[in-house]
């Protein structure tokens, strides 16, 4: 029997450091390809994907800030590293074969065309994997929240994501060999132990919608199908 997907449509929220791979910066093009065919292997199952795509491995606007840049400036820098980033993304799907669209959330209309939340929809109704693009618009946010903004606007039952890390620890896993990782935690306690899950602006908004969050590692080959096929991988963060 073919293999059923516990969820009709999810969004997927890339960091831009997922697709550095090890490199220090900017895009490593096989760490790429394989976060494409993770996504390609989900959308082959029939589930309809929403990508946010983050741009750290570009800039970010804190980083700019720190050293005397105007902080809003500096965050719509951070916007238009999303943007080569979803480019980069939406290019490599086209080379895999995968149908994807992309829309920003700033106007870069000669590149991306702009985000328009029913024909966002229509897309993913159609099989395309959208690419979310530019974050919110706004300064001040972040990519997390766009993904809990997005997937909220959209319908999807919830929000992968990806890390470099399998989950949501007790501890941090790399410095201490006792952590162990969460396979369900609510909200509320997530947010009293201050675990980092998302950002506050990102878990407040999926707490208030309900929609529950799977932290996953995207380096995991299969992860991503795993989640999706309902078996026990990362941490879902529930209500
Ligand atoms: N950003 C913003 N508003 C948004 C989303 C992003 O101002 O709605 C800016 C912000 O400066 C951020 C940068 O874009 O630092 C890159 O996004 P983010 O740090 O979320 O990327 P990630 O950490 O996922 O790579």
């Amino acid at each position: 029997a073919a293999q059923k997907s516990r969820y009709k449509r999810i969004l997927v929220k890339l960091s831009g450091e997922a697709l550095m791979g090890d490199d220090a910066y900017g895009i490593n093009r096989d760490t790429l390809n394989r976060i494409v065919a993770e996504i390609g292997a989900v959308a082959a199952l029939g589930v309809e994907v929403g990508v946010v795509i983050g741009g750290g491995n570009i800039f970010r606007g804190v980083a700019g800030a720190s050293t005397g840049m105007d902080r809003a400036t500096a965050d719509y820098m951070g916007m238009l590293a999303t943007v080569i980033n979803a480019m980069a993304l939406s290019d490599a799907m086209r080379q895999a074969g995968i149908n994807a669209r992309v829309q920003s959330a700033l106007n870069v209309e000669q590149v991306i065309e702009p985000y328009i939340r029913g024909k966002a929809i229509r897309y993913l109704e159609e099989g395309k994997v959208v690419v979310f693009a530019a974050g919110t618009g706004n300064p001040f946010f972040t990519t997390d929240t766009a993904a809990a903004l997005r997937g909220s606007e959209i319908g999807a039952e919830v929000v992968m994501k990806a890390t470099k890390v399998d989950g949501v620890y007790t501890a941090d896993p790399v410095k201490d060999k006792s952590a162990r990782r969460y396979e369900r935690i609510s909200f509320d306690e997530a947010i009293s132990r201050n675990l980092k899950v998302m950002d506050a602006t990102a878990l407040a908004l999926c707490r208030d919608q309900s929609l529950p969050i799977v932290v996953f590692s995207i380096f995991k080959e299969g992860a991503l199908r795993r989640v999706v096929l309902g078996e026990s991988e990362g941490t879902m963060v529930h209500s």
